[in-house]
């Protein structure tokens, strides 16, 4: 194409948009000085710039620095047309497989009922305390169809599930109602490796876009949950999502589990320090019985003063909503950089030195706005955590007799063992107590 403009060929070149034109910034730029040199010009539709005009050239320079990241997530042709519904408000999901929805008009989605309870049930087991492999062991065994809908030789539906879906499922944005659209972006052209967008790309975020199968605040619980269950201690051996509430009261460290006599009948699992016999400082921390934490933690749970720790609650539920800091600051600055992108637009006789300030002010208030939306989740998910525990703690009746899993996860924070023989447990609502093993 570039060579028929030069051959005389060609004397317009109209294209979608700055980021369809080239690869990165610069090889536009040096392209579009190219053409404008021997008179040809290029349209680009989607901004609305024409090179040939004055102020095409310094306009291009900004859209293009802005539109950096953008360009870079070009890869496939359909792209800008995808962008284009995505900001009219219509867009379509990527693939078919996706559980919960079936796509209905227009790429819009609509909830499908059968599909979403089997999505609850991965949601609130999964905070109830379950790995993601445990999950995926027990959807397989109920014979529940994977997300795919595959057909094996015999024309059943497969129903093997892995643990990598169940992590997928747990995370898509999507169960939770408004659609934070192309949040991955193929981000290398060559190797079409995705990666998250953080913001890079300007986020299409569509409000009730379409109706929620988990309630935001769940949701961002469970993002909360991934993230205590990614920590490197996670990692060994003997952590369960059980033990990684049972601290260390000398170093810090996860109890472990240990089988003891593993192959014979008197096989038992018994917890310890993970740092025991690793560090040159013995820990004194007692080795404990697993039946020794939950008799613990049920008189723990008995002994809490209800009445006096639900009315904690309720005050610091009404507290964290009350302070709306993070939502007007990211609201002020979302509005700021509306204005800077406006500006820029309205303005194409700007110096180099202006485009440049204007770039560094979009950068900053970006990340700035990034800080906030991630205070908003944090805030929003505290304050399931408090509600969460409330409505667990007034459901368990006045005394618990039987170890619940669903109660430790939902209420428990940390246990702490220390040398005296004694458990410190502190519950999500900040509330803590100390028993006697
Ligand atoms: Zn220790």
């Amino acid at each position: 194409m570039i060579a028929d403009a030069q051959n005389g060929k060609l004397n317009l070149i109209i294209t979608k948009s700055v980021s369809r034109f080239a690869r990165n910034t610069v090889d536009s730029i040096t392209t579009i000085r190219k053409l404008k040199a021997i008179g040809v010009g290029v349209i680009f539709e989607k901004e609305n710039i024409n090179t040939l005009d004055s102020s095409g050239e310094l306009l291009l320079t900004i859209m293009s620095s802005l539109a950096q990241e953008e360009s870079r997530s070009i890869s496939e042709n359909v792209t800008w047309g995808i962008r284009k519904r995505m900001s009219d408000g219509k867009y379509s999901i990527g693939y078919s497989s996706f559980l919960g929805f079936d796509k209905g008009k227009n790429g819009r989605l609509i909830v499908n009922k059968e599909q979403a309870e089997i999505v609850r049930r991965i949601f609130s087991e999964y905070l109830e305390g379950k790995s993601t492999h445990q999950i995926a062991k027990e959807l397989t065994e109920d014979r529940i169809p994977t997300p795919t809908r595959k057909v094996d030789e015999n024309g059943n539906l497969v129903c093997t599930w892995r643990a990598s879906t169940i992590i997928s499922i747990l995370s898509n944005e999507k169960y939770k109602g408004d659609a934070l659209l192309q949040k991955t972006f193929v981000t290398d052209y060559l190797s079409h490796k995705t990666k998250k967008n953080n913001g890079e790309l300007t986020r299409y975020y569509i409000k009730d876009s379409h109706e929620a199968i988990i309630p935001v605040e769940e949701w961002e619980m469970v993002q909360i949950e991934t993230a205590r269950r990614k920590q490197p201690s996670f990692k060994h051996s003997g952590i369960t999502v059980f033990s990684s509430k049972v601290r260390c009261g000398d170093c810090g460290a996860i109890y472990g589990q240990k089988v003891w006599h593993s192959t014979d009948k008197y096989r038992k699992t018994v917890y310890q320090c993970n740092h025991k016999f690793s560090s040159k400082q013995k820990c004194q921390t007692p080795t404990l019985k697993e039946e020794q934490i939950k008799q613990a933690f049920l008189d723990s749970l008995n002994q809490l003063d209800r009445t006096q720790v639900l009315d904690d609650c309720k005050l610091a539920v009404e507290t964290l909503k009350n302070d709306e800091t993070p939502e007007k600051e990211a609201t002020k600055l979302n509005a700021e950089i509306e204005v800077v992108v406006e500006l820029v637009k309205k303005n194409p006789h700007m110096s180099q030195e202006q485009i440049d300030l204007y770039t560094a002010k979009y950068e900053d208030l970006v990340e700035r706005f990034k800080i906030e939306e991630h205070r908003v989740e944090r805030k929003c998910a505290a304050i399931k955590r408090v509600e969460v525990f409330a409505m667990n703690l007034k459901n368990a009746g006045p005394v618990v007799t039987e170890f619940s899993s669903k109660l430790w996860s939902l209420l428990l924070d940390k246990a702490i063992v220390q040398h005296n023989n004694t458990i410190k447990f502190i519950y999500y609502s900040g509330v803590e107590n100390t028993v006697i093993i």
